[in-house]
């Protein structure tokens, strides 16, 4: 099946209902965006004859670039599905060298985006894509075009890039028969119903989001969207579920845990499905949310179509990931891919229509990874080690190589490494996660050849080239490797604690009552003396906090008068316990408060011209050149003075990229 036939067949079924939701940054006063399926599939028919005209043919591929409060990140994936080309949507938050990486590997025959994000475009540059800025697609909705395309199941429907070993990511190719035997199993497994609002909080860049997608749209039900800034929420996230009425939610466990909620089934009645994968899933997390509702515990590596194996966990009970999806199937094997006895570990293989048809310009990584065999066909090495239960539920040990995951992001150490390597001054690396509970991080050991060396400049130009979640928080420094006999980096040798970056800084001490409440909380969660905390240093960068422990530190500062008004979002922005204290006012307390529960209107449905042209005031106020000022104000004048805008409407965005050159 075609990915897109089940929206198809939505639209059919449920044309008035509720396909996407993309409520207003927590507690703003913005307008909400709510689209029918009957509107978003016409948003997606004028994607498509934009991209028609553009000349896009079956078997491109096509570049989103656009944040996910935006529709069009949600539309243009239909749009170039329907006309047999392949989409790669990247997160707004990469690096503009990450993101100049994907577009020289992709290649995309298109790219969609925005004015803002064009800007960053044309600093990387885009060589033979065409630019279809968003804006230049408002207007009302169109008609959907027959489509007439012979098509296969085969064809790509994704590329989506994960961390490569190299340093370079790489792109795993997504059929459509791998990702539509995933949804139509999803269909039966879940029972979700039309009014179902299901939470998409995954970057579109990870393909998680694929799943959260389509757990909805298949079935009628809403695609509420949980933007980067309310899925950091922590505390205020359980509020923002209440009132969105959220009955679908499919976290990275640690996301769970930065909620710090205590009774998940009292507070949240209404969800009734929490969907959890990426990573291991602590039986702690378990025990505080399975309780009241479904929990089930989705494995499953990219290479294979978001999710392999499913298992429902219940409270008390081992977790395990369950067994596979629908017409896959899991084998473990030794060494020399050979299946081994019966409940003995070895490495998790997976074979079945869900399988990516390989990695986008990598034959040999794709043959060393997708290998053939002669019993059983081809088949995934997903490099985890694993075991069968004599019930059939497999049990995943952990991994066999030195890929990671940290808060739910996939990381190959390697990759790190060999960024670091490329820095002036750093002869070898070797990265570890350290420390434990939630506070985990990345450091990197480096063996150095000159006698200094500012990790703080290190750690910037780190930030250029890598996501942020791939750049390390601690450096030390090494004398020699630690290695095997046989001479392969021992991570796990490394010393178990590298110094957090930029702690050699002198201490600050608290001056007001404020700042010395706010100490006295971060020392706790923190777990290091108040005295040693600067109210200067960065909260993240230098302090070692991470999105669990921000949690934890607002959950604690609730419990006292004087700081009960501070955000998960304050610490994110702020930064510094000086910053933090100085937005604690009363008026500023005020207009953060969240909304109380069950007071936010029920979405309203608005007509597409209204976001668009709300979207355009918005977006207006931030052009930055006369020459975009020029362009948008003629895409508004010419239809009123009755001239056809439509070629125009190409020679915008254009223009506002070529004004940015
Ligand atoms: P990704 O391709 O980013 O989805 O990462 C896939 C890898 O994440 C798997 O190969 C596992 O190592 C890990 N993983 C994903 N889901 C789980 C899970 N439910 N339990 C344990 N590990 C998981």
């Amino acid at each position: 099946m075609l990915l897109e036939t089940f929206f198809d067949d939505a639209v059919r079924r449920w044309p008035d209902a509720i396909a996407l939701d993309i409520p207003p940054p927590f507690g703003a006063q913005a307008p909400r965006v709510c689209l029918t399926y009957r509107e978003l599939d016409g948003i997606a028919a004028s994607i498509h004859a934009h991209l028609k005209l553009m000349e896009v043919q079956r078997g491109d591929i096509v570049a989103i670039l656009t944040p996910r409060t935006n529709p069009l990140a949600y539309a243009a994936q239909l749009a170039i599905n329907r006309l047999g080309a392949a989409f790669v949507a990247m997160d707004p938050a990469f690096p503009a060298g990450h993101i100049g990486r994907i577009i020289s590997d992709a290649t995309p025959a298109a790219i969609i985006t925005d004015n803002n994000l064009a800007l960053v475009l044309a600093d990387v540059g885009y060589p033979s894509a065409k630019v279809l800025v968003g804006e230049a697609i408002g207007g009302e909705p169109s008609d959907r075009v027959p489509v007439t395309l012979e098509r296969s199941e085969s064809d790509l429907a994704y590329l989506i890039y994960t961390s490569g070993t190299t340093g370079l990511p790489k792109g795993v190719m997504i059929p459509h028969a791998g990702i539509s035997n995933l949804v139509a199993s999803d269909i039966e497994y879940f029972d979700i119903q039309p009014g179902d609002r299901c939470a998409q909080g995954s970057s579109l860049s990870y393909d998680s989001s694929l799943e959260e997608i389509w757990l909805a749209w298949a079935a009628g039900g809403t695609v509420v969207v949980m933007s980067d800034e309310i899925a950091r929420l922590g505390p205020d996230l359980v509020t923002w579920l209440q009132d969105e009425h959220i009955s679908v939610l499919c976290p990275p466990p640690t996301l769970l845990r930065t909620m710090g909620c205590d009774n998940p089934a009292e507070a949240l009645p209404e969800l009734r499905i929490i969907y959890v994968g990426g990573e291991a899933l602590p039986p702690d997390v378990v025990d505080a949310w399975a309780p009241g509702r479904r929990l089930v515990n989705g494995y499953g590596p990219t290479e294979c179509s978001v999710t392999a194996t499913r298992a429902e966990i219940l409270p008390g009970v081992p977790v395990v990931i369950g067994k596979p999806v629908s017409n896959l199937t899991a084998f473990i094997l030794d060494d020399a891919l050979k299946p081994v006895s019966a409940g003995d570990a070895g490495e998790l293989c997976i074979a079945g229509p869900g399988l990516a048809l390989g990695y986008r310009n990598r034959p040999e990584l794709t043959s060393e990874k997708f290998v053939s065999l002669p019993e059983i066909g081809r088949v995934y090495r997903t490099g985890d080690l694993a075991r069968i239960l004599p019930n059939g539920d497999i049990d995943c040990m952990g991994r066999i190589d030195a890929q990671i995951k940290l808060r739910g992001y996939r990381i190959e150490l390697e990759a790190i490494e060999a960024e670091l390597v490329r820095c002036p001054g750093i002869l070898e690396a070797a990265c570890r996660v350290q420390g434990s509970g939630g506070r985990e991080e990345l450091a990197a050991w480096v063996v150095m050849s000159v006698d200094d060396i500012d990790f703080s400049a290190i750690r910037n130009l780190l930030a250029e080239r890598l996501p942020f979640y791939m750049v390390p928080s601690c450096y030390g420094r090494i004398d020699v490797l630690p290695r095997s006999v046989g001479g392969k980096v021992k991570r796990d040798a490394l010393p178990e604690q590298a110094p957090a970056f930029g702690d050699d800084s002198p201490v600050v001490g608290a001056v007001t009552e404020l700042e010395h409440c706010l100490v006295a909380a971060a020392a706790v969660v923190l777990d290091m003396p108040a005295a040693s905390i600067s109210v200067d240093a960065d909260f993240f960068l230098s302090l070692g906090g991470t999105s669990l422990l921000a949690a934890k530190w607002v959950s604690r500062l609730r419990m006292a008068e004087l700081t009960a008004g501070v955000t998960v979002r304050d610490i994110y922005e702020a930064r510094s316990i000086r910053e933090i204290a100085t937005r604690i006012t009363p008026s500023a307390v005020e207009s953060k408060l969240p909304e109380p529960s069950g007071t936010t209107d029920t979405p309203q449905k608005q007509f597409p011209l209204l976001i668009s042209l709300l979207q355009g005031v918005v977006l207006l106020s931030e052009l930055v050149s006369a020459a975009l000022v020029a362009a948008w104000l003629a895409s508004f004048a010419l239809p009123a003075i009755n001239l056809p805008p439509s070629l125009l409407l190409f020679f915008i965005p254009l223009l506002g990229v070529a004004s940015t050159i």
